[in-house]
């Protein structure tokens, strides 16, 4: 076969097609990741540091067993990198008690056996003396709730693919691909590829590459911040569950002190503001800064000091907000994963052996039916 030949490649060396990369080289297959930045970088979804990951799973139920396996692989490449990337905190889910983030947290939790604990919000407050929750809330405390340290997994995930025998590009953007018979020719900035296989895994530009994804992958700007704690000691990995409440301003999420200094928090959905990830404006405004820093004088007040860090970042929504994963339905060399909705990169470990089960087998042992995509044409 020609030197381009190859038997897979991977559009998008990002948090899942870094994953998917690691499991097709682990597999024994000739693998070319493409990435169109650096490795990694910071102008999609997986860079700030930092990712929850909880297995109580108030979006469905039907995650928690790609989570259990998520952990596990999670905890095998930190054994192969030899670097801690995943760090367990406890977890926190607080709302008021009919909302699905405290309701679908503990059905999860009760569905599938899951350690865990019903605190009133007064009751997170004195255990946990960073939060200042409402008194109407209640919270799912899970012990296993933690973060997955993504920028520095990617780089993991990386390293362990090349050991493996693959080939990774950064700074080469695909341009297309198209199916010749048995092939997969796929056209990049600086040269052209086949392929017996294709994995497309391009994040907030997957619209642009699969035709199927019309108006079923949409880009959302978003903002992190991190604040310098008034009284560090409450917002340390041993002291400072990760959290999800949903409150009046919105649903916020956040972080203990990780790398930068400061307590880290966004806000789900954030302004609203559909983008083009090709024209978005990446630079933070006050208004970003204003939201995050109003709810963290309200509900974290004794970690909203100084500002210490600003961010964007890209959501890619899907109608229903769960993942899009899947082959493509006119090529079945073709596979993809698609539409994270702000909530992928936990699984981005998972993802990787699903998407090369997809790829090498034609199908995965994971139970995929919630993801995928022909759910939208029913
Ligand atoms: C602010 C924020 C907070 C979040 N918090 C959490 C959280 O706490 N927990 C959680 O589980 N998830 C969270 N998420 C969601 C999670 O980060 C994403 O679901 C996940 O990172 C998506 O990974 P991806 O591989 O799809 O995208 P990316 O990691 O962006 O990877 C896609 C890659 O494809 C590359 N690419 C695109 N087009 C091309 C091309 N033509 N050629 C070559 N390469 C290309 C891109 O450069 C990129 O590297 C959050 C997201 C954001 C933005």
């Amino acid at each position: 076969m020609a030197q381009n030949h190859y038997d897979v490649i991977v559009v998008g060396v990002g948090g899942m097609g870094s994953a998917a990369t690691h499991h097709l080289a682990r597999r024994g297959q000739r693998v070319l990741g493409l990435e169109r930045y650096d490795i990694p970088h910071v102008m999609g979804s997986s860079h700030g540091i930092n990712r929850i990951i909880r297995m109580a799973y108030f979006e469905d139920p039907s995650y928690v067993p790609l989570l259990r396996r998520s952990y596990e692989l999670w905890r095998d490449l930190e054994k192969s990198a030899g670097e801690r990337l995943l760090v367990v905190t406890g977890g926190i889910d607080s709302a008021p008690e009919r909302h699905q983030v405290f309701q679908g947290s503990l059905e999860s939790c009760r569905l599938h056996g899951l350690a865990h604990e019903v605190l009133s919000g007064p009751e997170v407050n004195r255990r946990f003396p960073g939060y200042q929750m409402p008194a109407d809330h209640m919270a799912v405390y899970q012990p296993e709730g933690g973060y997955v340290m993504s920028e520095r997994a990617i780089v993991a995930h990386v390293g362990g693919a090349i050991a493996a025998g693959a080939e990774v590009h950064g700074r080469e953007a695909v341009e297309g691909w198209t199916v010749l018979d048995d092939l997969v020719a796929v056209r990049t900035e600086r040269d052209e590829y086949t392929a017996d296989r294709l994995v497309v895994a391009a994040g907030a530009w997957n619209m642009g590459l699969l035709d199927v994804l019309e108006d079923l992958a949409i880009p959302e700007r978003q903002a992190l911040a991190w604040f310098q704690p008034i009284e560090p000691g409450k917002y340390q990995p041993e002291s400072f569950p990760i959290f999800n409440i949903e409150v009046d301003e919105g649903h916020f999420y956040g972080f203990p002190v990780e790398t930068v200094p400061g307590f880290k928090i966004g806000l789900y959905h954030h302004l609203f503001e559909n983008v083009d990830p090709e024209t978005m404006d990446r630079e933070p405004t006050a208004a970003d800064e204003a939201v995050l820093r109003a709810a963290t004088e309200r509900y974290f007040p004794s970690a909203a000091g100084a500002t210490l860090s600003l961010k964007t970042c890209l959501f890619t929504n899907s109608p229903d907000e769960h993942f899009i994963v899947d082959r493509h339905p006119a090529y079945e060399q073709v596979v993809f994963a698609a539409g994270f909705s702000g909530h992928g990169y936990k699984f981005a470990s998972v993802m990787g052996e699903i998407l090369a089960g997809l790829s090498v087998d034609g199908s995965t042992k994971h139970d995929i039916g919630l993801l995928r995509l022909g759910r939208f044409a029913e």
